[in-house]
């Protein structure tokens, strides 16, 4: 007894242009002989270096066939399994082989490509065996084209295919002129009950030729192709186990080449930590545009799908993570981290992301040079505002009792910001100094010369705005004015000013 799998091992999109009847021209119920003759034909064909022409008239192929393919086709059909699965895709006569000679209206004029005529003859049968055959027919022909169109409505190639065949699987007279071929064929690897298990099989690789075709449209760029038939796979009454299964298996490549992409990112990031970043933009690049489309394939709540964003985004952030603690610039890693939360699926793993974006984000602000914006700061070059604030006053016995917390704020800076500020105060001081000291010593020079008492005067009252020039040019707490007056903005001061803390040691008027 063969096991289950054993049928429709290999069913996917190709199944009508790899039909071996199609592929080597005969009708489904060639006999042996019949095989024997056509191969022996071709082999003539090839001598006579003739092509092997374009298969079936009935769904000519293009390209046609070549002598290999239909080599590979005769050779098929002696495996009385596969025969069986091919011939249902494929096109039966009206009537029983045994009926010689007896024509088959519909059939010729799908030969003779007059397809709507095939069709109408198809939708309204004759009783008995040729009402089975047309429904089948109707099936394969529809079938087929939505298969092998290149374009046209998704809708209107697919919904008549999957119908026609449920129609198919839901007639019982079919399935007995099945039981009878599998009699007919007489061999001990098909047994009774094989017609039965071809029926219960079918669904499941017709669905998975809707799902690998909806996999084609969307790695195509027709995501609304792909949603369109993916939908109708739901709605025309095949099971949900069933469609569900048929596109899960049909995404498995694509979702597991995404995972083992992931995992080795992590693992190149592991061994080469400042690679980490190249290798999370990697697999976001490769990942991105395929969760998308296999959304449009997958229902939006499928838990593969959102296992898979899941495990992806938290790879990324791995990646990320690694190459910030390696090499402290937090800048890149910000980026990738908000693409890593923009990707992952469920609450649990967003919240994660988010909690170390914010880490990121802090390590990014006191990573960088306030002052300059661009070098990394140092943790020696530090700047430190003092503040005051919670500023509380108390009445008691002794008078008034003013209370107040303190704190000193570093602001991140660099080694090169903190030697400008140093150097630039020391500078002012000295060139103020000496300007007031030359200043004073022209005055008394020129008192003790007997100058005009005016001159002396003007001297020193200049002298004296001087100093008040340089004291405004110099540093405040440390820092030229301009560069102080940006402290204010560092956000973490700009918080505590927010929050009616000042700047200074303590509030004004206190011991
Ligand atoms: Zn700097």
């Amino acid at each position: 007894m063969r096991t289950r799998a054993a049928f429709f091992g290999r069913v996917d999109p190709e199944v009508y242009r790899r039909n071996p009847f199609r592929v080597a021209d005969l009708p489904v119920h060639a006999t042996a002989r019949d095989i024997r003759r056509r191969a022996e034909e071709l082999r003539v064909k090839a001598r006579l270096g003739a092509d092997a022409g374009t298969g079936s008239a009935l769904l000519p192929l293009d390209p046609p066939p070549d002598p290999d393919a239909v080599q590979e086709a005769l050779q098929r059909l002696r495996d009385p399994l596969r025969r069986l699965e091919d011939e249902l895709f494929w096109f039966w006569p009206a009537h029983n082989a045994a009926v010689r000679g007896a024509r088959d209206e519909a059939l010729e004029a799908l030969g003779e490509g007059r397809i709507e005529d095939a069709e109408r003859l198809w939708t309204e049968p004759a009783p008995g065996r040729a009402a089975a055959v047309a429904a089948h027919n109707l099936a394969v022909l529809a079938h087929a084209r939505a298969l092998e169109a290149g374009s046209g409505d998704v809708r209107d190639l697919w919904e008549p295919a999957l119908r026609h065949w449920r129609t198919v699987l839901d007639t019982d007279p079919f399935w007995d002129l099945v039981a009878a071929r599998v009699r007919e064929a007489d061999d001990p690897r098909l047994g009774p009950g094989t017609a039965g298990e071809l029926r219960e099989r079918l669904p499941a690789a017709l669905m998975a030729t809707a799902a690998q075709a909806a996999v084609r449209e969307y790695r195509d760029g027709r995501a609304e192709r792909a949603r369109t038939l993916s939908f109708l796979m739901d709605h025309v009454g095949f099971d949900d186990a069933t469609v569900d299964t048929a596109l899960r298996d049909a995404v498995a490549p694509e979702t597991d080449r995404l995972q083992a992409l992931a995992r080795s990112a992590v693992d190149r990031a592991g061994a080469s930590p400042d690679t980490g970043c190249d290798e999370a933009a990697r697999v976001l690049a490769e990942a991105e545009p395929v969760l998308d489309g296999l959304g449009a394939v997958l229902p939006p709540d499928e838990p593969l799908l959102e296992g898979l964003r899941d495990e992806i985004a938290e790879r990324v952030q791995q990646c990320a993570i690694i190459y910030g603690n390696e090499t402290r610039d937090w800048s890149k890693p910000e980026g990738i981290l908000k693409r890593a939360e923009a990707l992952a699926a469920t609450a649990t793993i967003k919240t994660r992301i988010q909690k170390n974006l914010d880490t990121a984000e802090d390590n990014l602000l006191y990573g960088t040079c306030w002052f300059c914006d661009e070098r990394p700061a140092d943790d020696g070059a530090v700047y430190e505002k003092k503040m005051y604030g919670d500023v509380t006053r108390e009445y008691s016995g002794y008078g008034i009792q003013i209370r107040w917390r303190k704190l000193a704020a570093p602001v991140p800076r660099c080694t090169a910001c903190a030697a400008a500020h140093r150097g630039r105060g020391r500078t002012v001081a000295l060139a103020g100094g000496l300007g007031c000291a030359g200043g004073l010593a022209l005055a008394v020079v020129l008192i003790a010369a007997g100058a005009p008492f005016v001159v002396p005067f003007g001297l020193f009252f200049l002298t004296i705005i001087g100093f008040f020039v340089a004291v405004a040019m110099g540093n405040v707490d440390g820092l030229p004015r301009k560069a102080h007056a940006t402290v204010g903005a560092w956000p973490p001061i700009r918080e505590k000013l927010d929050a009616g803390w000042m700047f200074g040691e303590k509030p004004p008027n206190t011991n």
